[in-house]
C-alpha cells in the first residue's frame, strides 16, 4: 500500500513550494487509495515555533489536504530515536566518537590543505585489529554512523533519473549529539521507516541528504522508499521564489481573495502536466496524478495564470459561499445590509469580471451604502433636458412589472417619448441610485435594488 508524507519544518509559514509538495504527496496517496501522513520536523528548537506549526496546519486545512495519520511531532519521538541509536551502537553500525569539535575542525583543515574533501578521519571508527585511543576524561561522545567506506549509493529518482554518489564523498555522519539528541537526517530515516513510507516527494534542496538517509535505512534494515525530488519554484524573473516576488505564504492568498480550488489547480499544473489540460478538479487530479509527468525543470510562478484560474473558480462558485467570504470584508468597509438587496444575488451578478473575492466585495459595495453623488457630476448629468424624462421614468416605476425585461422595455419607451439616447438617462440614474457612473447594466441594477429603494432615491431629486 502506498504511504506518503509531508514533513515540513515549522520555521515560518507554509510556502508555495511546500504546498505543492504536500499536494503531490496527498494526490499520490489518494490515487492509490493509500495513506497520507503529516509529520512536523520540529527538532530545530531555535527555529521552530508553535505559530509556524499552526500556520502549516491552517494552510493544509484551507487547501483541504487532509492527512490520514498524524500530525506526528519529531520532538515527541525522542525516546524512539534513542532506542535506534542504542541498537545501532550495539550491533556495530554506529560508534562513539570522542574527538572534540576542535579536533574535528583541525582534521578538516588538514584535508582541505591537502586538496581533499574535508571529512571525519575515522579516528574513533572501530576496525578489525585497530586499537582505539584512550577515552578522554570528562568528554561526552557523539554517536557517528559507520558509513560504508567503498561503493556507491544510487537511486532512481522519479523526477531526476538515476543519481549515484560515491560513499567516499560521504562522512561518518553524527547521528546523536553529546547530549544524546538525534540529528536531522537520522530522524528522517527512522521516521520514514517507522511510518512505512513508500514514496518520498520533496524539494530538490534535499538531494544531498538522500544518500545519507539511504545508507542509514540500509544499516537499520529498513526498506527503501522511492524518492522524487521536485525542482524549485521560481519567480517570473527566474530567481528562486521569495518575498520579493509578492506573496509566498499560502495563507496570504485567502486574505487576498483567492479560492483554494484555484490555488490547488494552479499548483497541480506547476510541475506536472496532463496533456493540454489546464483546468481540473482535485478529484480529477487525484485520478490522473502519477509520477511519470513531473516536470524536470524548475517551474515559474505566473501570477496572471493564478488570477485567471481564480476568476474561473469564482464564476463556478456557489453565490452563497461567495457571500460568506465577501460579507466580513464589506462590513469592514461600512456596508449596510439591512433592507439592502440579497448579497448572494448581487455577487452572482458581478462575479463574471473579477479575479478575486476582494475585488468582488469592493464592486458590491455600491449596493450597500447610501449613494453620495458628486454635486458637479450631478449638475452635469441631471440637466433640464433629462429631467422630464426622469420624472416620467419615476412615474412609470410605480406600476411597471419589476423584472429586468420589463424595466428595460419601459426605459426604451421613455427614451423614445423624449427623443433621448440611452446614456442621457442612464447616467443620471446611475448617479442617483448608486452615486457612481460605472455600474453593471442599469436594468439589472434597478431590478436588484427593488422598487421601494429606487423610488425613494429618485424622490430626492425630483
Ligand atoms: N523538513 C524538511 C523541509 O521542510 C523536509 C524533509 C523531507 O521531506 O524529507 O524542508
Amino acid at each position: 500500500p502506498v504511504r506518503t508524507r509531508f514533513a515540513p519544518s515549522p520555521t515560518g509559514y507554509l510556502h508555495l513550494g511546500g504546498a505543492r509538495t504536500a499536494l503531490y504527496s496527498w494526490a499520490f496517496a489518494r490515487h492509490f487509495g493509500g495513506t497520507f501522513i503529516l509529520r512536523i520536523e520540529d527538532t530545530d528548537l531555535e527555529r521552530s515555533t508553535p505559530e509556524a506549526v499552526q500556520a502549516i496546519i491552517d494552510g493544509m486545512k484551507w487547501l483541504g489536504l487532509e492527512h490520514d495519520e498524524g500530525p506526528f511531532y519529531q520532538m515527541q519521538r525522542m525516546e524512539r530515536y534513542r532506542e535506534v541509536v542504542a541498537a545501532m551502537l550495539k550491533e556495530g553500525s554506529a560508534y562513539l566518537c570522542y574527538s572534540s569539535p576542535e579536533e574535528v575542525e583541525a582534521m578538516r583543515e588538514r584535508m582541505r590543505a591537502a586538496g581533499e574533501k574535508p571529512r571525519y578521519d575515522g579516528t574513533w571508527r572501530p576496525q578489525e585489529g585497530k586499537t582505539l585511543p584512550a577515552v578522554p576524561a570528562d568528554r561526552k561522545p557523539v554517536v557517528r554512523f559507520k558509513n560504508p567506506l567503498d561503493g556507491d549509493v544510487s537511486w532512481d529518482d522519479v523526477v531526476k533519473g538515476t543519481i549515484t554518489i560515491s560513499n567516499r564523498e560521504l562522512d561518518d555522519l553524527v547521528i546523536a549529539r553529546p547530549d544524546g539528541t538525534p540529528t536531522y537526517n537520522f530522524c528522517v530515516a527512522v521516521d520514514d521507516w517507522d511510518m512505512g513510507i513508500t514514496h518520498v516527494l520533496r524539494g530538490d534542496d534535499h538531494v544531498n541528504n538522500t544518500p545519507r538517509q539511504i545508507n542509514i535505512l540500509r544499516a537499520i534494515g529498513a526498506p527503501l522508499p522511492l524518492y522524487g525530488h521536485l525542482p524549485m519554484i521560481l519567480g517570473a524573473d527566474g530567481e528562486k521564489l521569495s518575498k520579493r516576488h509578492g506573496a509566498v505564504s499560502v495563507m496570504d492568498y485567502p486574505a487576498q481573495g483567492y479560492l483554494p480550488e484555484a490555488m490547488l489547480n494552479y499548483l497541480a499544473r506547476l510541475g506536472w502536466s496532463h496533456g493540454d489540460d489546464e483546468v481540473f478538479s482535485m478529484a480529477q487530479f487525484c485520478e490522473w496524478f502519477n509520477l511519470n509527468h513531473l516536470t524536470k525543470s524548475a517551474a515559474q510562478f505566473n501570477h496572471e495564470k493564478l488570477a485567471w484560474l481564480n476568476n474561473h473558480y469564482i464564476k463556478q462558485a456557489d453565490n452563497a459561499r461567495l457571500a460568506e467570504l465577501a460579507r466580513p470584508l464589506m462590513l469592514a468597509e461600512g456596508a449596510q445590509f439591512d433592507g439592502a438587496p440579497d448579497l448572494a444575488l448581487v455577487l452572482g451578478m458581478l462575479k463574471e469580471r473579477v479575479n478575486t473575492v476582494n475585488e468582488l466585495a469592493a464592486a458590491a459595495m455600491l449596493f450597500y451604502r447610501a449613494p453620495q453623488p458628486d454635486a458637479a457630476l450631478l449638475a452635469q448629468h441631471l440637466n433640464d433636458a433629462v429631467k422630464p424624462a426622469l420624472a416620467q421614468f419615476a412615474e412609470r416605476c410605480q406600476s411597471v412589472e419589476w423584472s429586468k425585461e420589463a424595466l428595460a422595455a419601459m426605459i426604451k419607451e421613455v427614451l423614445a417619448a423624449h427623443a433621448l439616447k440611452m446614456p442621457l438617462l442612464a447616467m443620471p440614474l446611475r448617479l442617483i441610485v448608486t452615486g457612481q457612473l460605472q455600474t453593471p447594466a442599469i436594468d439589472a441594477v434597478l431590478q436588484v435594488f427593488g422598487r421601494e429603494t429606487i423610488l425613494a432615491r429618485l424622490a430626492k431629486y425630483l
